[in-house]
């Protein structure tokens, strides 16, 4: 009883005071917030004491599972030795270095160096400026063109915006110098051609469009390995091999978002290395301390390093909350977990292998138009006819309703449109994917009767 009027209080609370991101608040104050209290491996649980599968990870986040105890206390601990030091002014800390150094044994060989914001989308803040700084020092100011994709997400501030390609936010206002490029989503866009003949022309296409451009204004490209955000979009793998080759050919720098794809979430450590390609920057945030405390990172290249150092004077950037001590603690204690339960082999070799044939199985479903999955990254799309690939009507909102079932099902999983994306912890058990999957059968009977209801379906 106490435990109802409680969650009512706080429910009441929260549509008074808070705003919601992303969220129509009115929408949301009408059904009010469910109230997420605790959480324990990938299991959350909420106020009214319903367990909840968090198929994603909280937000791509939560690699290594809920309320481990190692990262909290190494987080105390350093709270309690060094609560916070600056490091601008010719200083620094013993958690900053150490985790500089795990980073650089971690990440492909040409990174060694590593800046650090609090988020993602500083951290894309940060490159858009040394990327210009970069090619200023090299006496090329006029390149400054960043090519982003099409459905690219890449964070929240104005310049990550900017860099993203989701036009409500880019309504908002746009940085200046940045051009979309299309994106290899072959079921929504393929036509006739089969996938690998479509990523070479994806591919293609992006570099007629630079070249249209002008190679001496375009300055890098951004792009996640595997789009996230987008609908969980894994390119045909004929798209990264051309790209990065015709990037390389015309003296364009590469920028991997690892935001999601980093930190073992693919089977391999960073999304690059699945895909091939040797970029200049990679963007990291969420998985480096599986969102136990917020922190992003810049991995910048020895290339770019090397003209910095060289060339370079006060590169007139930096957050206070740059290597925040606990931030550190936290990721140092969140790496070493992966590395001593051998994390990202288990993705790869055990757990990854394991639900992806569940996964794609679903595809063989009246309602699901495709489904895949990289590591522990997956989606399948809804379609109103499988063999011409088209999609239910907008109005129809067949993602939200199916979202809705899934967590009034105890499973939580995204819907991007009518693409329902998942991204659970690596911790997960086989019998965890079980129990997963059929929450997502039911979820599809479930979404299919309501479908015929609307007269969508025979
Ligand atoms: C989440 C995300 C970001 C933004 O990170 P924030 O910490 O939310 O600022 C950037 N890039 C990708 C690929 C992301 O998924």
């Amino acid at each position: 009883m106490s435990t109802s009027l409680n969650t009512q209080a706080l429910k009441s609370l929260d549509a008074q005071h808070h705003l919601h991101p992303f969220t129509n608040t009115r929408a949301l104050n009408e059904r009010g917030a469910r109230v997420i209290e605790s959480a324990q491996g990938v299991y959350l649980r909420d106020t009214d004491g319903n367990r909840i599968l968090d198929g994603m990870s909280g937000l791509w986040c939560v690699a290594v599972g809920h309320g481990r105890t190692d990262i909290a206390d190494a987080v105390a601990q350093q709270l309690k030795d060094l609560t916070f030091y600056n490091t601008f002014f010719n200083t620094t800390h013993p958690p900053v270095v150490e985790l500089s150094q795990m980073l650089a044994e971690l990440t492909p060989p040409q990174f060694k160096r590593f800046f650090y914001t609090g988020s993602g989308s500083e951290s894309n803040d940060t490159i858009i400026r040394l990327v210009r700084y970069y090619w200023q020092l090299l006496g090329k100011p006029e390149k400054q063109v960043i090519i982003g994709r099409t459905n690219g997400y890449h964070g929240s501030t104005i310049a990550a915006a900017s860099l993203g390609g989701f036009g409500a936010m880019q309504q908002q206002g746009m940085l200046p110098g940045v051009v979309h490029g299309p994106q290899p989503f072959w079921w929504a866009n393929g036509g006739d051609m089969d996938p690998d003949t479509f990523g070479r022309h994806v591919a293609r296409q992006t570099l007629e469009l630079i070249d249209q451009l002008g190679t001496d204004k375009v300055a890098a490209m951004i792009a996640e390995p595997i789009q996230g955000a987008g609908g969980v979009i894994i390119p045909p793998s004929t798209y990264w091999p051309e790209l990065a080759a015709g990037l390389k050919q015309r003296d364009i720098l590469l920028i991997s978002d690892e935001v999601i794809c980093g930190f073992g979430r693919t089977g391999h450590w960073f999304g690059c290395e699945l895909m091939g390609t040797q970029p200049d920057f990679m963007t990291l945030a969420k998985g480096i301390t599986s969102g136990y405390v917020p922190m992003g990172a810049v991995a910048v290249s020895d290339r770019v390093a090397s003209v910095l150092l060289e060339l370079g004077d006060e590169f007139a950037h930096g957050f206070t909350y740059s290597g925040h001590p606990a931030a550190c603690a936290a990721a140092i204690a969140n790496l070493r977990i992966l590395q001593n339960e051998k994390l990202v082999e288990r993705v790869h070799d055990d757990i990854g292998p394991y639900l992806q044939s569940k996964w794609k199985a679903l595809s063989d479903h009246p309602l699901v138009g495709e489904a895949v999955m990289e590591g522990l990254i997956g989606s399948f799309q809804f379609a109103a006819d499988k063999a011409a690939r088209t999609t239910f009507p907008e109005a129809a909102k067949i993602g939200l309703v199916a979202r809705d079932f899934s967590f009034n099902n105890g499973l939580i999983m995204r819907a991007v449109g009518d693409r329902m994306v998942i991204a659970p912890p690596f911790s997960l058990t086989h019998a965890e994917a079980d129990e997963l999957m059929a929450t997502v059968y039911k979820v599809l009977d479930l979404t299919y009767a309501h479908v015929r209801s609307l007269g969508l379906a025979k």
